[in-house]
């Protein structure tokens, strides 16, 4: 199985269009040891013609003109993207998938909570759905392995199983809404094994992290992890003001409880920082929290990076 990082950033991206913090604005200025980053997301392929994506990301058509693999092949329109594995209904999240509304068949795997947001409530969703087996939503559910399968029933022979990791829906979902959907669909983290038994487990937005996420993170060969930020209060301490990172759902690197700390001990071949803020201070390769994450063994992630399973 391949997997490919088409982008590796938190929402946004880096730099972000309306931010001047000390990162964007080095970047800007060509005094940046670091690279610009495009926001979250993941290909994933078992034979290499047919791919699926984790996440459907607001830079998606740009990344798949930057990923020949992800071109047409065959006939006048065509697309090697079969479908999406969405986690959560955040708009940088699942945005992407209204650029994929030229009546392209595709999967579109998701819980019945996140499909109900996107399909119910925002009208312009419809537009995957103008014709009949346009997209195919497929109701996953947390904690059940299910196959990557096209829609004209051909199986990847990938398998996926989410785990629910938090329960915080996106900010335009009405409480209304919210009282009719299931919290623990809200926000999910998933495992994705190869065909040939090894896992990726791909987890851009972990609130905390259990003695039970620990455990089955133990068993991944390849861990992307919620690098949004490094600290708690990074984004006060940029703008004056501002929600703390467990406010938004994502545990910072640092501090006791960050994961730099409480995934120590995780003995898997490599550890991956994805989904990384625009402020966090280890873009910058020339940075003591850049040198610190390396000597820790933990890499972070470029766009573009890609490895097979
Ligand atoms: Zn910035």
């Amino acid at each position: 199985m391949r997997v490919k990082i088409l982008g590796s950033a938190a929402g946004g991206a880096f730099p972000q269009w309306n931010c001047a913090c000390p990162n964007c604005s080095a970047l800007r200025a060509g005094s940046f040891l670091g690279k610009a980053r495009t926001q979250a997301q993941i290909a994933i392929s078992a034979d290499g013609n047919s791919w699926f994506l984790l996440g459907a990301s607001p830079d998606l058509r740009a990344q798949i003109e930057s990923t020949p693999e992800l071109h047409p092949r065959a006939g006048l329109r065509q697309s090697p993207i079969c479908g999406a594995v969405l986690l959560n209904a955040d708009i940088d999240h699942v945005l992407g998938l209204l650029l994929l509304r030229e009546l392209q068949p595709l999967s579109v795997f998701a819980t019945e909570s996140v499909r109900r947001i996107l399909a119910e409530d925002n009208s312009m969703f419809a537009m995957l759905q103008r014709v009949p087996e346009q997209v195919r939503w497929i109701d996953l559910v947390p904690a059940t392995w299910f196959s990557l399968t096209d829609l004209a029933g051909h199986d990847s022979k990938v398998r996926c199983r989410a785990r629910s990791v938090g329960e915080h829906f996106p900010a335009y979902v009405s409480s209304a809404k919210r009282g009719q959907l299931s919290g623990g669909e809200a926000s999910l983290g998933v495992l994705v094994e190869s065909p040939s038994g090894k896992r990726l487990a791909y987890m851009p937005a972990v609130p905390h992290i259990t003695d039970a996420l620990r455990e089955e993170l133990e068993r991944v060969d390849v861990l992307l992890f919620d690098g949004t930020f490094w600290s708690d209060d990074e984004l006060a301490g940029i703008q004056g003001s501002g929600a703390t990172a467990l406010e938004m759902g994502h545990v910072p690197v640092s501090s006791p409880t960050g994961s730099l700390a409480q995934l120590a001990h995780l003995k898997c071949p490599r550890k991956i920082y994805m989904h990384i803020n625009n402020t966090n201070p280890m873009l910058d390769e020339a940075s003591p929290e850049y040198r610190e994450v390396r000597d820790a063994g933990w890499e972070i992630a470029e766009d573009g990076w890609q490895f097979e399973l």
